[in-house]
């Protein structure tokens, strides 16, 4: 995966098209054999709409933030509930020092794909996090391409007074066609696991006024070979088939899926797979805080964890941190290392979903 040369660059390059990069990169249209995301520095200049070649037909725009979330809002159906006005007061503040070592220490187990003994070990050390806390597994066996592996989501819950759930999603596995690599997912699934480990922290020993707060820990989010409908989001297809059955899913009042949020110039894509209203409260929490410039520079349609409960009609927001670096040359590469992170952009992020889950409470 180093290239030393154009023609390493030129192979490396069909070779991350090819890989499970997210869908959103489908979505843009680029052959396989072409560098993955020109589009960066074709598309604010030329304000031009990429033709879509992904199943949702959605495409990737700039966006104009605010104005868009507005719009965006007013276009959708069924009608967006009132968004209650911003208050004056302060954002709520995770320990973003801490969020970061948490980072460090997941990223510092190494590779972490499904089936190894990182994976493992990783497990432990969440687990060992939520000690006191209440803790459910969802644990099963995943049939892939690849062969069985076993999977499992964690999930911790925080119980509140009002009926209702909102759920926090973050993936901890990392790539798996990326395991022989030195590919260690410091953004990509390590920052993802560690804001929850922060979250954890902010929810424990109380209960809320709130909704209760459901984390979870989502396994297999990686595709084993390449992304499709069957292969990516093991987990939470699992999960939310589960949930379904069981009736959970009515309860949900929110689920924010948190991933790639600790890049140090994060700006959280709109994604227009997700709920516009709660992208919208979402960017009124940001604007609270001051990090509105952090939120909407652009806008497409990305496939990530919350889709098996956006096909269930559950209220969702995707927040993901793409592109990740100029052109997006640092997501799924072994290049996504810690030095790529800062504990700003969690406090960013983390705060801002912190306050969208006060704001989700006063629905
Ligand atoms: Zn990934």
């Amino acid at each position: 995966m180093q290239e030393s040369d154009n023609s390493g660059k030129n192979e490396r390059n069909a070779f991350l098209c090819a890989l499970p990069c997210r869908q959103w990169l489908k979505v843009l249209g680029f052959p396989r054999v072409a560098p993955c995301l020109p589009w960066l520095m074709v598309l604010p200049v030329l304000s031009v709409t990429m033709a879509s070649c992904s199943k949702s037909g959605q495409d990737i725009t700039p966006s104009t933030a605010a104005a868009a979330a507005v719009e965006k809002s007013e276009a959708a159906a069924p009608p967006a509930p009132q968004i209650p006005p911003a208050d004056s007061r302060p954002l709520p503040q995770i320990d973003a020092k801490r969020a970061f070592e948490y980072t460090r220490e997941v990223t510092a187990f190494g590779p972490r794909y499904i089936g190894s003994e990182n994976h493992k070990k990783l497990e432990n050390y969440i687990l060992n996090h939520l000690k006191g806390d209440q803790v459910e597994e969802d644990a099963f066996t995943a049939d892939t391409v690849e062969g069985k592996f076993p999977v499992r989501n964690i999930i911790a819950k925080f119980p509140g007074k009002k009926d209702g759930i909102i759920v926090v999603l973050g993936h901890y596995d990392t790539n798996y066609p990326l395991r022989n690599t030195g590919y260690v997912g410091a953004n990509d699934g390590g920052s993802s696991t560690a804001i929850l480990l922060e979250y954890a922290n902010q929810f424990r020993g109380k209960t809320r006024d709130g909704y209760s707060v459901w984390l979870v820990w989502t396994d297999a989010e990686e595709a084993v070979r390449q992304w499709s409908d069957t292969d990516s989001v093991y987990g939470t297809r699992h999960l939310a088939e589960k949930w379904e059955k069981d009736g959970t899913l009515k309860k949900i009042k929110a689920l924010f899926v948190m991933d790639m949020i600790a890049a140090t110039d994060v700006n959280i894509l709109r994604d227009t797979n997700s709920t516009p209203w709660l992208l919208d409260l979402i960017y009124t929490a940001a604007e609270q805080g001051g990090y509105q410039s952090h939120f909407y520079a652009l806008q497409g349609g990305e496939e990530d964890d919350h889709m098996p409960f956006v096909k269930r009609g559950v209220p969702c927001a995707d927040v993901i941190g793409v592109p990740y670096g100029y052109n997006d040359v640092f997501h799924h590469t072994p290049q996504d290392t810690m030095d790529k992170l800062s504990p700003k952009s969690l406090e960013i992020v983390g705060n801002t979903i912190l306050e969208t889950i006060r704001m989700v409470d006063q629905r």
